[in-house]
């Protein structure tokens, strides 16, 4: 029998945003609806974030194994030729999203949020449909993210896949062409190559990684050549074709030439655009910011008591920041005076090496004509580093700050295993930390985050462990 559910805040979509924004609201007492159309978790627990970093870990795994195997460890580990069970390992990534996802039930529950399955349909602001159901609530929080970009020519189906299907082959694909060397590009790029297929890169810009700098780029472009991955810069991947069971990519190179690669497999990672269609969007009287919901500084759209987070809000699409939109619309509907004013957010590649950026690169504060000095300290001198392999393939952290008072302004790394250094680079800037806070704070010994401190003493221009 349709029902008609009230509540104080309706959340639409269950990823870091939304499912957030419902804990935090149930936790304040508020009487929260969330309504999901997938699994609970959203993009980023079910087939983003988190199956990726499943997937880059067992390539790692493997790589390694097939290192050992092969004679050539430096450790002098030794070992027979390592066997792949994808099924295996995808059924391993599954469990994992699994537990996340019913993790999120029990908090959900936990929180007194009561979860409705099934399609939100906004009839006006604060009303919608959810099959016969209908639910009218006093704050509404639009979280219903985003999805891969499709290029003309190329449809997503069997051949032509988006970095979902990606995510649960059956099979590792031998030869994979991989169109975009973004985020999702290079990470699934290089955990495919780990795991044994033929990459290509076909990426439209200058560079790969263009929204990373040139330096933190280089290691990265190192291992690909390492690796005997082929990259195609300034290159556009037009149309694909199957024939007597063989797949083609046609893309044209910088000079206008047309190239035809034979594949198993086209990855197209080109982007995300936010969800505004087929939900309703256009009966809620709010304004738009090119594709994304446009919202201000609190999160709230053009119409009153309705909010907007994550990626139907724009860039950047994180999962991070997302999740902490999320936090402060709950609490600001609860009452709580909160706006959404980060110094930074980080951003992480889980590439190989993998590299943190946050706050201002060098060549950012010179755009802002800020005077800055910068530290640097390679890894090759950490001793950590050197035992844990962080110290191959010409890795760095970098700290930008301010010439006339040493306030850091940035921090940046590019190594193995440094993703977690991201906890402290941006507390030190969201904190307001100087140079000097930096080099006096004692790290201990020994460990990757010396690194970040000898950094601070080469800005400061007294470097103990380098010259
Ligand atoms: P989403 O997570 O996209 O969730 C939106 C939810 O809304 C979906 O579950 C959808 O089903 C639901 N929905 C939409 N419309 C409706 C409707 N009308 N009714 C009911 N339900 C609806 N970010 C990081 O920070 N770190 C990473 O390592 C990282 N890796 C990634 C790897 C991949 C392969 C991908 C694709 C993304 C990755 N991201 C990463 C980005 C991250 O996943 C997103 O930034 C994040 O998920 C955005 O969260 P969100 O809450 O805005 O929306
Ligand atoms: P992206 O913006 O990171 O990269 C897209 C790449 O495709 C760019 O290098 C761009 O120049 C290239 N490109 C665009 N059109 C092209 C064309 N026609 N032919 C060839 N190349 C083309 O996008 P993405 O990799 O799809 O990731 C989407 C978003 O997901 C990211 O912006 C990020 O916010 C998020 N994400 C984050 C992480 C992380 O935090 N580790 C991981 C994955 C995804």
């Amino acid at each position: 029998m349709a029902e008609h559910f009230t509540c104080d805040v309706l959340v639409v979509g269950s990823g870091p945003g939304g499912y957030v924004a419902a804990i935090r609201a149930g936790q304040l007492g508020l009487d929260t609806i969330l309504v999901e159309d997938g699994r609970l978790g959203g993009t980023c627990l079910i087939r983003g974030c988190i199956p990726s970093k499943a997937l880059i870990e067992a390539a790692e795994k493997f790589e390694q194994a097939g290192i050992n195997a092969s004679g050539n460890s430096e450790i002098g580990l030794v070992a027979d030729k390592p066997k792949l069970d994808f099924k295996k390992t995808i059924a391993w990534k599954d469990g994992i999203t699994d537990k996340l996802s019913s993790g999120v039930a029990g908090l959900l529950k936990a929180a007194g949020v009561r979860v409705i399955s099934g399609w939100a349909v906004f009839e006006n602001a604060k009303t919608c449909t959810v099959g016969d159901d209908k639910i009218t609530a006093t704050n509404v929080v639009l979280a219903t993210g985003s999805k891969s970009v499709e290029l003309q020519g190329l449809p997503f189906g069997d051949m032509v896949i988006s970095s979902t299907e990606a995510l649960d082959l059956t099979s590792v694909p031998k030869k994979l062409a991989v169109v975009g060397a973004g985020y999702i590009g290079m990470e699934l790029g290089i955990a495919y190559r780990k795991l044994g297929s033929d990459v290509t890169f076909i990426e439209a810009a200058k560079t790969i990684l263009p929204g990373f700098d040139k330096q933190l780029s280089a290691p990265v472009s190192k291992w690909l050549r390492d690796h005997k991955v082929s990259v195609q810069i300034e290159s556009f991947a037009k149309s694909v074709s199957t024939k007597n069971n063989k797949h083609t990519l046609t893309y044209t190179e910088k000079n206008g030439a047309e190239v035809k690669l034979v594949c198993d497999k086209v990855l197209v990672t080109v982007g995300r655009t936010p969800n505004t269609e087929g939900w309703g969007l256009e009966n809620m009287a709010i304004d738009m910011d090119g594709a994304f919901v446009k919202v201000d500084d609190k999160c709230r759209t053009a119409m009153r008591g309705v909010y907007a987070i994550g990626d139907l809000v724009g860039e950047p699409m994180l999962a991070h920041k997302a999740s902490a939109q999320g936090e402060m619309v709950a609490e600001i509907i609860a009452g709580k005076n909160r706006s959404f004013a980060p110094t930074a957010i980080p951003a992480v590649c889980f590439t190989d090496p993998e590299i943190i950026s946050v706050g201002l690169t060098p060549s950012e504060a010179k755009d802002k004509e800020v005077d800055v000095v910068e530290g640097k300290f390679r890894w090759a001198a950490n001793g950590r580093a050197l035992t844990t392999g962080t110290a191959d393939g010409g890795g760095f952290v970098r700290i930008i700050a301010r010439k006339d008072n040493g306030l850091i302004l940035g921090i940046q790394a590019v190594g193995k295993h440094v993703s977690e250094l991201n906890g402290e680079f941006v507390l030190a800037i969201e904190m307001n930390a100087t140079l000097e806070d930096m080099a006096g704070t004692i790290h201990a010994h020994p460990t990757l985050s010396e690194a970040t401190m000898e950094a601070a003493l080469s800005a400061l221009g007294h470097p103990i462990h380098s010259v």
